[in-house]
Formats: structure tokens, C-alpha cells, sequence
């Protein structure tokens, strides 16, 4: 089985790029460039540098042993949530920053909902000295402003996006068209395994350290590189992509995504794209995303603002076709109750999203002498007010 992108950019029946003609020469650009660069040794070592010295890598592989202890098994934290700015996100925005400036680019589009890409994107552009604009629905920018200011005192430009529902697919059809007009300087940097070919790809490869660092983290803690299970959360699909990927080939190595499921599957409120999803395009790639009858992009919904996404990347659609990932979804309340469980036994606040990788746990089987490998996307800061809004510790 084969789970790596072709060369038209599909994994089985998924992914492609659905673009504008206008938009073509850009991708195309990529397309062309993207994998010589990026395996280049002058690439590799500012990667790696910047990785250690300024992102905080490698993020260390925790054993939870209270944790362990309540859920019986051999719990390890891969911690994300240690990276510089919080999360795993800024992983990607440094290797296609860099990537950007192999390509002789001068300025960064980028579109975010919640804030946290847009900070992430803006962090690496301050490093860079590169000019940032950052596309953000104007109601989001209403609902997230301390990561509004962040990116400005980051020295980003943040540009209200006013059309539509003014949320994140608004903020994507401007940065789009911004794109499209500022081809030659521009590079738009997006933060998950999704959009055209060769997005998905991209973003994978950069995020695959995850995994990698796991193999040779277990190979000193246990003597093999393999756990039994990896667990992780699923908005777009980036962390759980580096979470994955060196272990994709490895049938024995048993992997779960965790979707958001609301206030339910049923309820008419969740982002649990595998069960609710049906075939179409959304973002400039063909993959599996919540619609009505007609074709209508379904809002989603989650307590978690970076699970809130109305599809998946193609690459977990198709691991999701061929049987390769199970996916299963978590609760508004089972993901907050999972967040204060891990706070008190191990002295970790997770971000909500990582708290659904938790509360996944319960909906997979394991036996007591299995290792468990959860990716902590996140740290909880950025959700605070939803902690405390949510009460009940
Ligand atoms: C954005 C975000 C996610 C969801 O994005 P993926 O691309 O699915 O990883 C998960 N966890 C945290 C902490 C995030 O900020």
C-alpha cells in the first residue's frame, strides 16, 4: 500500500489542485521547485538550525505515569505544546519561510481563523524580516483579539476579511486573491495538510519531525522504534500528518485520529468530517468535507477553534478509504473533561485540541502492557477563557 502523493498530487481518489486559471503559474511554481529545494543540504541545515535554536527542538517524548496509571497502559506525550508559540503549527511556517526565501520571495500571505497559524506565520516572518499580511475573517478577529494584537506587535499587517460569514473560508478566498495578484514577490504560506497540490505534501513533510523524533525517542527509552498506537487530534490534519508519518509504512503500529464531534455527531454541531463528510472540493483540493444535498459547505462546529473546519486534507481521506488510520471523535465535554484530567495528573494544561487526542483514548481498544503515543499539539494558554467558561474543575 502506498500512502505517499503521486505526481498529479492525489493520494488514491483525494487531493489534485483545483485552482483558478489565474492562480496557476503560482502553484505551478511550487510544484516544480518544492521538493529539489527542500532536499537540498543548504535547505536542510537552516531547517535543522532553526528547528533546535529557535523553535525548542526536539521536544521531548513524556511518560505519563499518573496518567498511565488511571488509563492503564504506557502513556507517552509527544510534547508539541513545548515548540516556540506554543504548537506543533510553527514547525511548518519555518520550513516554508525558508522555503519562500530559496524561492526568492519577499512577502508572506496567509489566511488564519482562530489566529494560531496567522501568529505562528507571523513569528517566522519577524525572523525573516519578511513583510506579512495576515487574512482573517472580521468576526474571528472580533472572537480571538489577543492573537489579533500578537501578530501585530509581531509587526503583521492583519486585513479584516468582509465578504460571506466573515470566518475563515472568506479569509482563504482573499488571501487567494491577493495571490493571484502579487504572483511574482508573494508566497502564500498555509497551515495544514490541505489546499492544491503541493500543499498537502508540503506541510506534511515539514511536520513528519514529529514522528521522526518519536522513532529514535523510543529507541532510547525502549530499544525499537515502534509503539503500539499513536494518537492524534484531527482539524486539518497536520500534527496527526507528523505524528504519522514514519510509521505509516508499519502495519503493526496501530494509528487514531481524533475528530471533534461537538455537541455530538448527530447533533447538527461537530466538525467530524469522516462521519459526516461526503466527497467534493474545498480549498483548492478534492477530499472529504461536511456539505448539504447541494453542495453547500456545512459550518462546523467545535468547542475547539482549530478543530473547527468543515473537511480533512486529503492524505487522511484517503488513509481513511484504504483503512490505514482509525478515526473516531471526541465530545465538546468529553475533550474538556479529558483537558482537566491531564492538568491534574500531570501538571499539564493542553490546548483543546490536543485535549480531543486525549479523550480518544476511550474510544480505542489497548491492552494494559501497550506504549501509547499521544501527540500534544498544543499548549492550553491561548484557551484559557474557554477553561474557565467551561468551569467544572
Ligand atoms: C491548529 C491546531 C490544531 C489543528 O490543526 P491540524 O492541522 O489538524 O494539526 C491542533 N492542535 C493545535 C494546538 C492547533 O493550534
Amino acid at each position: 500500500m502506498k500512502y505517499q502523493v503521486d505526481e498529479r498530487g492525489y493520494y488514491g481518489r483525494f487531493g489534485g489542485a483545483f485552482i483558478p486559471e489565474m492562480l496557476y503559474p503560482n502553484v505551478e511554481a511550487l510544484r516544480t521547485t518544492y521538493l529539489s529545494i527542500i532536499e537540498s543540504t543548504a535547505f536542510q541545515n537552516e531547517m535543522d538550525d532553526l528547528l533546535k535554536n529557535f523553535v525548542g527542538r526536539p521536544t521531548p517524548l513524556y511518560f505519563a505515569s499518573r496518567l498511565s496509571d488511571q488509563l492503564k497502559a504506557k502513556i507517552y506525550l509527544k510534547r508539541e505544546d513545548l515548540c516556540h508559540t506554543g504548537a506543533h503549527k510553527v514547525n511548518n511556517t519555518v520550513g516554508q519561510i525558508i522555503l519562500a526565501r530559496h524561492m526568492g520571495k519577499s512577502k508572506i500571505i496567509a489566511e488564519t481563523g482562530a489566529g494560531q497559524h496567522g501568529v505562528a506565520t507571523a513569528t517566522v516572518c519577524a525572523l525573516m524580516g519578511m513583510e506579512c499580511l495576515v487574512y482573517m475573517g472580521k468576526l474571528d478577529m472580533e472572537r480571538q483579539k489577543p492573537n489579533v494584537e500578537r501578530m501585530r506587535i509581531l509587526g503583521a499587517k492583519v486585513v479584516p476579511a468582509l465578504s460571506g460569514s466573515m470566518t475563515l473560508k472568506d479569509a482563504t478566498n482573499e488571501a487567494m486573491r491577493h495571490w493571484i495578484s502579487h504572483p511574482k514577490d508573494t508566497h502564500y504560506i498555509i497551515g495544514s495538510v490541505v489546499g492544491p497540490h503541493p500543499y498537502p505534501d508540503m506541510v506534511a513533510r515539514f511536520q513528519s519531525v514529529i514522528s521522526k523524533e518519536i522513532r529514535s525517542q523510543l529507541i532510547a527509552e525502549q530499544g525499537n522504534p515502534f509503539p503500539d498506537h499513536v494518537v492524534a487530534c484531527i482539524g486539518g490534519g497536520s500534527n496527526a500528518a507528523g505524528a504519522f508519518y514514519h510509521f505509516m509504512d508499519e502495519p503493526h503500529v496501530h494509528l487514531v485520529g481524533v475528530e471533534a464531534a461537538g455537541k455530538g455527531i448527530d447533533s447538527g454541531e461537530s466538525a467530524a468530517t469522516t462521519a459526516l463528510g461526503k466527497p467534493g472540493v474545498l480549498h483548492g483540493s478534492k477530499t472529504l468535507l461536511m456539505q448539504t444535498a447541494d453542495g453547500q459547505v456545512i459550518e462546523p462546529y467545535s468547542i475547539s477553534a482549530g478543530l473547527d473546519y468543515p473537511g480533512i486534507g486529503p492524505l487522511h481521506a484517503h488513509l481513511l478509504d484504504v483503512g490505514r488510520v482509525q478515526f473516531v471523535s471526541a465530545t465538546d465535554d468529553e475533550a474538556m473533561q479529558a483537558g482537566i484530567a491531564l492538568s491534574r495528573l500531570e501538571g499539564i494544561i493542553p490546548a483543546i485540541e490536543s485535549a480531543h487526542a486525549i479523550a480518544g483514548l476511550s474510544k480505542m481498544n489497548y491492552d494494559e502492557d501497550d506504549v501509547i503515543v499521544i501527540n500534544l499539539s498544543g499548549r492550553g494558554d491561548k484557551d484559557l477563557d474557554t477553561y474557565i467558561r467551561y468551569g467544572n474543575y
